[in-house]
């Protein structure tokens, strides 16, 4: 079985990207594998952030893929998807993950140093050089330990988290500057960017999101060498997305839309059979339902 590197590159070459589906359960791994493979997929990304991380268990995530790419035959690789820290990157990287996003987090005091909270933005965020120093970092152990592993970077202000919003303000200025990212990848070595060009985290319900692909082309040309990684897909129109993969992404990220079919297929079962105890047969509906979503969003990566 061929690596990472090798299937976003067939990516590129054919105008298809893979896709990168969340799981914090074997259930939902399953069908995001077994789907993708059914729907003619090359390989499938699979991520847990740290949050899923720690309910699933590192080595356990890790021993869950191995498994699916054995018994599926089909290429599955295991990402640590924005992770905070360089200690929590590596920590993925022993336990054998294929990829990590490194989205570093600083810990701000505030005034009476007593209460301290976590931010990538605003005051107190990380500036662009020192995130180019932690992402190095995790660069150069990654190398270290396997040349297959790959490390993604994140440039721009990706706003909104992976749940329903209703409005997330989201202007130009929050883009990703196509200098910059010239800069970012010629520092640090990572081989995937996460840019920001009208994309957000999650979903939102009172407003359209709506990608500035334009703007996307102006960052490629200022860096083609780097594998280029959309995040927050979930809300985006398909045409939207597929428009992106035409101008070179090679890689989506699509995790919102699955929790939120799968909680309400649960629901319904709950509903309809309120005495089932069963695990097999509440989680069962809910995991078609993330497959269906998974298959139809194979196909829209593959421009089908
Ligand atoms: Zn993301």
């Amino acid at each position: 079985m061929n690596n990472l590197n090798y299937y976003l590159e067939q990516a590129r070459l054919s105008r298809t990207a893979l896709g990168h589906f969340n799981f914090a359960t074997a259930d939902v791994l399953r069908g995001i594998v077994e789907a993708s493979k059914d729907a003619g997929a090359t390989a499938v990304m699979v991520g847990t952030s740290e949050g899923e991380a720690g309910f699933v268990g590192l080595k356990e995530a890790v021993a869950l893929v191995k498994a699916l790419r054995e018994e599926l035959n089909f290429p599955v690789f295991l990402n640590a998807d924005h992770f905070k820290s360089f200690e929590k990157c590596r920590e993925a990287i022993d336990a054998g993950y294929d990829s990590v996003i490194i989205d570093p987090v600083v810990e701000i005091s505030n005034t009476f140093g007593k209460d301290k909270s976590k931010s990538h933005y605003g005051a107190g965020a990380p500036g662009f050089m020192e995130k180019v120093v932690i992402t190095k970092k995790v660069v150069d152990y990654a190398r270290s330990v396997s040349s297959y592993i790959l490390v993604e970077g994140e440039l721009g202000y990706l706003k909104g988290s992976s749940q329903i919003q209703t409005k997330i303000e989201i202007t130009p200025a929050d883009f990703t500057k196509p200098k910059e990212a010239k800069e970012f990848v010629e520092k640090t070595g990572v081989n995937q960017l996460a840019v920001v060009f009208g994309n957000i985290h999650g979903i939102v319900t009172e407003q359209e999101e709506k990608l500035d692909i334009e703007h996307f082309k102006k960052i490629i040309t200022a860096m083609p060498d780097v594998f280029y990684v959309l995040h927050g897909a979930s809300g985006l129109k398909d045409e939207d997305v597929a428009a992106s993969i035409k101008a070179g992404i090679t890689n989506v990220h699509f995790n919102t839309e699955l929790r939120v079919a799968y909680r309400n297929a649960i629901d319904k079962v709950f509903h309809e059979k309120p005495n089932e105890t069963t695990p097999y047969k509440y989680l069962g509906p809910a995991v078609e339902e993330v497959k269906k979503l998974v298959t139809q969003k194979i196909h829209v990566f593959m421009g089908k």
